[in-house]
């Protein structure tokens, strides 16, 4: 089942992306494999899915012990500064960050093992009161500080849209991360790359490809619905 899934949204983003004259190669699928088992992993990666997307540290440091295959891991959920230790090597992306301290812990960490740590900014732009993230007023103060950080590197921003009946109704949440994407490049900001947009899950993706996402996070409509009670 996971191949036919990967089949159909694989059709869905190339779709999209002609709607709006993007070329294929500007998306990039992550596959969110929270709560999932390896071996539907495994079938992702048969097909030739090489990015996957988690919330929990615990399950990727799990999961990474046991898939040994070249794939990149990608951190998108809630992240605790305690934790940054665990997963800091682990991970090509972390798209969470929301705070100078918990940018500063993965500084600290990032330069004990000398490497840079690519992140992303979450941005709550639907101002939803339940999600984490910053507001757009308060991110662009907040890359300024965190770009001064020599072992993190931003790359840009991430979002969360609510959940909707009908995915049209966040193209204003996608079209306004995007806008506040290309204000903050246009500041030139050393040591910091506007250069992704991780928006759209399985409900809106689609849109958000319309609306300029680069990195598409999509889990239900590959691995099927979850189940947080097992
Ligand atoms: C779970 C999750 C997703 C995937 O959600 P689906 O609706 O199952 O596609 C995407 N992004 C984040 C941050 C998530 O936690």
């Amino acid at each position: 089942m996971v191949k036919e899934n990967l089949a159909f949204v694989e059709q869905k983003i190339s779709d999209a992306c002609k709607r709006v004259g993007r070329n294929r190669d500007e998306v990039t699928l992550i596959a969110v494999s929270k709560t999932k088992p390896v071996e539907m992993i495994q079938e992702a990666i048969e097909y030739g899915t090489v990015d996957f997307g988690e919330n929990k540290v615990q399950e990727i440091v799990d999961k990474t012990q046991v898939i040994q295959d070249k794939v990149n891991w990608h951190m998108i959920g809630h992240l605790q500064r305690n934790k940054v230790k665990y997963i800091i090597d682990k991970v090509c992306l972390i798209h969470s960050v929301d705070s100078l301290r918990l940018a500063q812990q993965i500084e600290q960490e990032a330069a004990k093992k000398n490497i840079i740590c690519p992140i992303l900014i979450e941005v709550n732009v639907a101002k939803e009161e339940t999600k984490y993230g910053v507001t757009v007023e308060e991110t662009l103060p907040l890359i300024t500080e965190i770009a001064k950080l020599p072992h993190v590197s931003i790359k840009g921003l991430m979002t969360i849209a609510p959940y909707v009946e009908n995915s049209e109704e966040n193209r204003i949440y996608f079209r306004k991360l995007h806008q506040l994407n290309i204000d903050i490049k246009s500041k030139n900001i050393d040591n910091v790359n506007m250069d992704i947009l991780s928006m759209g899950m399985t409900g809106d993706y689609e849109v958000a490809i319309e609306e300029g996402a680069t990195l598409v996070r999509v889990g239900t409509g590959i691995f099927g619905e979850r189940n947080y009670n097992i």
